[in-house]
């Protein structure tokens, strides 16, 4: 479960939210659209602590941090959110000495202190939820785009999270390999998993997400189900995006 309390963010004198409120509900797939600047991608990171918010606050999963905590304070309750919440960038950001097992493990190993077999043991399976149990031993470059990427996803799962916020994790991709990763994203979905995500695949947004939430200069413009959002859209600013993307 994510909320977000009027949650705001300046980088200097330029403020990039302007007050968020926003909800995902457990289980729920919430797509994030909007132009280039909007401030999809600092909400996200805001949610997971690699942003430092300005005013208003947010939960993840119960853990509530609000803006101006003192400086442990706040360390500690991010340290728990990412503890239960798998992040993926459009850049896949593997480790490029490590195999894929290695890397979907290495979380396990390092901050879960879990046994090697039984990290093992878990990695594999991921790998075969994600199509990659072949690829287990190869190194990231040897891998496809949309491999490697399906490879972060299973590095995401491993650590058991209860929420998983997506940043444009097809963007990067040739067109004919973004089917691979939206699937496994589609699978998750269908297993319950609570997702945010950014995405420009409107096939996506309107098949498999519960809600769509469009952004605009900092501010959530418009929101509602998939359907209405894209077949009957309220806002003009709303139609204007749907315009420039069709
Ligand atoms: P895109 O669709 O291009 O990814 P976005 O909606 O994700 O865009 P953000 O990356 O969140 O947009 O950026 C929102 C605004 O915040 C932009 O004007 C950007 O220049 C600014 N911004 C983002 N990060 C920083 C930073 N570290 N320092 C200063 N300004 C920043
Ligand atoms: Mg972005």
């Amino acid at each position: 479960m994510i909320t977000t309390y009027g949650l705001t963010k300046s980088f200097g004198q330029h403020e990039v939210l302007k007050g968020i409120d926003l909800h995902v509900d457990n289980s729920e797939i919430v797509v994030l659209l909007g132009p280039s600047g909007s401030g999809k991608s600092t909400l996200l990171r805001s949610l997971n602590g690699l942003e430092e918010i300005t005013a208003g606050g947010f939960e993840v999963n119960g853990i509530r941090v609000d803006a101006g905590l003192p400086t442990r304070a706040r360390a500690k309750l991010i340290r728990d959110i990412r503890r239960q919440t798998g992040m993926v960038f459009q850049q896949f950001n593997l480790y490029p000495h490590m195999t894929v097992l290695g890397n979907v493990i290495e979380g396990l190993l390092t901050v879960k202190k879990m046994r090697k077999d039984e990290a093992v043991a878990i990695g594999e399976q991921l790998l075969e939820r994600v199509g990659l149990k072949d690829k287990s031993d190869a190194y990231p470059s040897r891998l496809s785009g949309g491999q490697q990427q399906r490879a972060g996803i299973a590095r995401a799962l491993a650590m058991g999270p209860k929420v998983m916020l997506f940043d444009e994790p097809t963007s990067a991709l040739d067109p004919e390999l973004v089917g691979e990763v939206l699937l496994v994203m589609q699978e998750l979905a269908r297993e319950g998993m609570t997702m945010l995500v950014v995405t420009h695949e409107m096939k996506f947004a309107r098949n498999v997400a519960n809600r769509a939430v469009f952004m605009a200069d900092g501010v959530i413009v418009e929101e509602g189900s998939p359907d209405r959002f894209f077949d009957d859209p309220q806002q003009e600013r709303t139609k204007r995006f749907l315009r420039q993307i069709n």
